[in-house]
């Protein structure tokens, strides 16, 4: 082995990000090495943060900060405290970063929910382990009139879809499930005929 055994262990932890595989790995712990000392130990206080300052909203999973409790008398975030949202319509996304997309490029007001990943039993990712228990509840407690599914597109997004229609139906609950098909000025040629055929299907009377 050539390398230091610390560097190697900086390399094995940066391949837990998404997209980085080995070689990218190491060319970010050599980006750290070589830069200034200041810019590694100010990441690496970030990511301390990450499990001393962060916590999950117990009603939506959002993140939130930890300070941000500690001053309320309830464990829930400032979109499930705030007063003039639509409460009868909750929107259900696979992952936290979705919430921000969607609440910048859209005028929904309503309430989110943050699923932990989509089913997946070969993994082990049953409903309780992805939040649909917790789901399930918050339909029973609350007066939900619709639900707007979110989430992914591949055969796993599909199936929790699916799961979360069963559920709402039981309680009455209307669910729908956002557009799948053209890009804006996206060209019909430069598609595949998985999203052609999702978009002919959905199409709609103008
Ligand atoms: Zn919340």
């Amino acid at each position: 082995m050539i390398k230091s055994k610390y560097l190697e262990n900086l390399i094995d932890a940066l391949t837990i990000l998404p997209g980085i595989g080995r070689k990218s790995a190491q060319r970010m712990a050599f980006e750290l090495l070589n830069s200034n000392p200041e810019k590694s130990l100010h990441l690496s206080k970030e990511l301390t943060n990450i499990d001393s300052k962060i916590s999950k909203c117990k009603i939506c999973g959002l993140f939130m900060d930890i300070e941000e409790v500690e001053q309320q008398t309830n464990e829930s975030c400032h979109v499930c405290e705030r007063q003039n949202r639509d409460t009868s319509i909750i929107c259900i996304v696979g992952s936290a970063s979705d919430v921000y997309v969607i609440d910048e490029s859209t005028s929904y007001n309503g309430y989110y929910f943050v699923l932990q990943g989509n089913l997946s039993p070969i993994d082990g990712k049953g409903p309780a382990e992805i939040g649909l228990d917790r789901l399930d509840k918050r339909l029973t407690n609350k007066n939900i009139k619709e639900l707007i599914l979110a989430t992914s597109s591949t055969i796993e997004g599909e199936a929790t879809a699916h799961y979360i229609k069963n559920i709402a139906s039981e309680k009455g609950i209307n669910v729908s499930r956002l557009a799948f098909g053209l890009p804006i000025n996206g060209e019909i040629g430069f598609l595949d005929n998985e999203t052609i055929s999702h978009a002919f299907n959905e199409r709609k009377i103008i």
